[in-house]
């Protein structure tokens, strides 16, 4: 039996949405309706001070400008704290969680950055902390995740087999920081996981936190999703495409063009058009599939000269 797809949208409204976003949008909207599926899409404002309503209402009309429609809308992260602290709790019954004090700092002295994405590892030795001299601690703690000696392997749609072992490339790894502040990682994996979302398409700036949430899946007994992770746009030196780049957000785009212009853009750009013409979401969809995908960075930054 077929699977029937449910993906979702999982903005971060701290700005405008840029066209890298639109890209991963986009490529989440195509294969969830080339199959019939339905589409959730979900606020990722857990840095409250930079997310903002009005932010996300922005985000909300350039989906609709593309053509990009959803067919929920999931609370958004900042409304889920009780759900991300019964997660916690149910790893800290099993003993999978340790309170930790470590500062940035006293990390950086003692440890290799993580290879993937820079972070020192954690040592080990914080675990085994007494009781007495977690009682003497007068700040709260971060909340960790013990890493184990586990080789973590799947297959992503785009980027084939990849695997992680928690301990030596990942290390302990913070589910709640000392400021009670729940981190991507697990909030993530609860809200996929409870909206029943099955296929999860984002940047491949991503795939390094895929083992993490993989193996939280397996711990709190949710079914993971398939993945996949897809290009990043780059300027024309390589360099990945960011809120930084004003001219590629949204709210410029909009001003000179019109919205199967953009769309015919990243389509051709990524290898399901062999010309750029414009072009809707909705018609994309009719042959859209993961084979013609570019696997490579894909350049549109230089298009000021060639737009
Ligand atoms: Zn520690």
């Amino acid at each position: 039996m077929k699977e029937y797809p449910i993906g979702r949208f999982a903005p971060t409204p701290s700005g405008r949405m840029h066209l890298g976003n639109a890209f991963a949008y986009l490529l989440a909207w195509l294969s969830v309706r080339s199959r019939d599926g339905e589409m959730i899409l979900r606020m990722e404002d857990l840095d409250t001070l930079r997310c903002t309503t009005q932010l996300a209402e922005g985000i909300r009309e350039d989906l609709r400008w593309l053509g990009l429609l959803w067919d929920r809308e999931t609370p958004p992260q900042r409304e889920r704290t009780d759900a991300y602290e019964a997660a916690l709790q149910r790893l800290k019954e099993r003993g999978h969680v340790f309170p930790c004090w470590c500062t940035r700092g006293s990390l950086n002295l003692v440890n290799a950055p993580h290879a993937s994405d820079g972070h020192p590892i954690h040592p080990a030795s914080c675990r085994n902390r007494s009781e007495a001299e977690r009682k003497l601690q007068k700040e709260p703690p971060a909340w960790r995740l013990e890493a184990p000696d586990l080789e973590i392997r799947f297959t992503d749609g785009l980027c084939g087999a990849y695997s992680e072992n928690l301990m030596t490339e990942c290390g302990d790894f913070v589910l709640r920081r000392a400021d009670g502040v729940f981190v991507y990682q697990l909030a993530v994996v609860v809200d996929d996981g409870e909206a029943g979302v099955n296929e999860v398409v984002r940047g491949c700036d991503l795939l390094s936190s895929t083992p993490r949430q993989l193996y939280l899946y397996r711990l709190l007994g949710l079914t993971p999703p398939s993945y996949y992770h897809v290009p990043m746009l780059t300027d024309a030196e390589g360099r990945k495409l960011s809120k930084r780049d004003a001219d590629m957000d949204l709210g410029q785009l909009r001003k000179t063009m019109r919205p199967e212009q953009v769309i015919g853009r990243l389509a051709f750009r990524c290898g399901l058009l062999a010309r750029e013409e414009a072009v809707s979401a909705r018609e994309l969809a009719a042959d859209f599939s993961w084979q013609k995908l570019r696997r490579e960075d894909i350049i549109i930054g230089e298009t000021k000269e060639d737009a």
